[in-house]
């Protein structure tokens, strides 16, 4: 059979099957065209303004390696005069965290972008592996969470940064979406669509600007453009629920490849009946600009993208694809690849309990603006979230040490 050739340039032979549509693409047209897609995104919700400097939250994991690499090609481009920087947290996980750093900091040469990191132990006092060891596994993805927003915040602040851009992809807000739905929680679902969230208040905006990209395509662009990306999974485990629903999203998207998106857009399309919330979307849908939301309501778990896939699949594509590549330039058939692993890879669902008290509140109502009366950080509760976990960990560290 003859090898199929690229629909776009039509003169290449086709090599990659894009996830999102299914259209055969070259090797060059597939990154063209994912950044492209960025630029676009980028564009239509004007979310830079010339001679920005703008942090980028840098976990070394796929996404906001991407990310980096493909806003430094953009950036250089189509002359947006952006200031880069590197910011990355460091939550304290042994084994984990100690390694992806090493990663960050090879991205910071790389990418020629200076780097600050902030740890958790500096910031709350208390590293990931001592909460774990505290509370258990159980819920730990929420404390990260919740430390990792303000930390991140916090960074900027002392950088003198106001906007923080995170390496959140099209299947994360298609997960927070299905959530908020599941969770009839139409407040939030709409606020979670927005590609800006931050507040007046705190000063530090945030936004994802691979909010429209699929995590398949964001893997396919790490492997082609070969960067230096850290792949392995968070060694504590998601919240169930979380887990639950982007399991559900990856196999409605195994039937139908444009189902992500279309969540992503019915979020959209959703967030514009709740009444006093204005969503944003790209602009070419008849929207406004981008109106600043709560970070509180930010997307929330695993900043590193990785402890939420469920089988460790991701991994799994990214090993497929190297594989594939050492045989011969074979079309890459990313829904085979992930069948495939589905198959093979261990999955380990551990139904956990859900939270309560956290982001599961039946109505969210309109926030008051305010700080937390503790740390001084933008809150709508009198105590902040990171506040009161703190209370809750400090009370069991004064009991063990009686
Ligand atoms: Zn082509
Ligand atoms: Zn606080």
């Amino acid at each position: 059979m003859a090898p199929a050739l690229c629909v776009n340039c039509k003169t290449e032979r086709a090599l990659i099957k894009r996830p999102k549509n299914h259209a055969k693409l070259c090797k060059v047209c597939f990154i063209t065209i994912f950044e492209d897609e960025v630029h676009h995104t980028i564009t239509s919700s004007q979310l830079f303004q010339p001679g920005e400097k703008v942090a980028i939250g840098a976990s070394g994991g796929k996404d906001s390696t991407v990310l980096a690499s493909v806003l430094k090609t953009l950036n250089e481009r189509h002359e947006y005069g952006l200031d880069l920087v590197l910011l990355s947290i460091d939550e304290g996980i042994k084994g984990y965290r100690d390694d992806s750093l090493e990663t960050v900091k090879r991205n910071a040469v790389q990418y020629d972008m200076p780097l600050t990191v902030v740890g958790y132990d500096e910031l709350y006092g208390w590293t990931m592996d001592q909460v774990v060891e505290t509370i258990g596994k159980k819920g730990n993805c929420t404390y990260c969470g919740v430390f990792r927003r303000q930390a991140l915040d916090r960074g900027a602040k002392m950088l003198g940064i106001k906007h923080v851009v995170t390496g959140h992809n099209a299947d994360d807000v298609a997960e927070t979406v299905l959530m908020n739905l599941l969770r009839g929680d139409l407040a939030r679902l709409s606020r979670s669509t927005s590609i800006v969230t931050g507040d007046d208040r705190s000063e530090v905006k945030r936004s994802k600007p691979l909010k429209y990209s699929y995590e398949k395509e964001i893997v396919l662009y790490a492997h082609h453009k070969k960067l230096d990306y850290f792949s392995t999974e968070c060694i504590y485990s998601p919240e169930a629920f979380r887990g639950s629903a982007r399991s559900l999203i990856k196999q409605l998207e195994r039937v139908r490849p444009t189902a992500i998106l279309d969540i992503v857009r019915s979020g959209e399309d959703m967030a514009r009946l709740v009444p006093g919330e204005s969503p944003s979307s790209c602009a070419c849908k008849g929207n406004k600009t981008s109106p600043m939301v709560p970070a509180e309501d930010d997307i929330g778990g695993c900043g590193s993208q990785k402890g939420r896939t469920s089988g460790n699949e991701m991994a799994a594509m990214d090993k497929q694809l190297r594989e594939n590549e050492a045989h011969e330039g074979l079309e890459v058939d990313v829904a085979m690849v992930m069948s495939e692993s589905k198959n093979n890879g261990a999955k380990k669902h551990k139904e956990l309990p859900i939270r309560s008290g956290n982001g599961t509140s039946k109505s969210a109502p309109r926030q008051v603006r305010g700080n937390c009366s503790r740390c001084g950080y933008m809150s709508s509760q009198d105590i902040c979230q990171a506040c009161i976990l703190l209370e809750g960990l400090n009370k069991n560290r004064a009991q063990i040490q009686i």
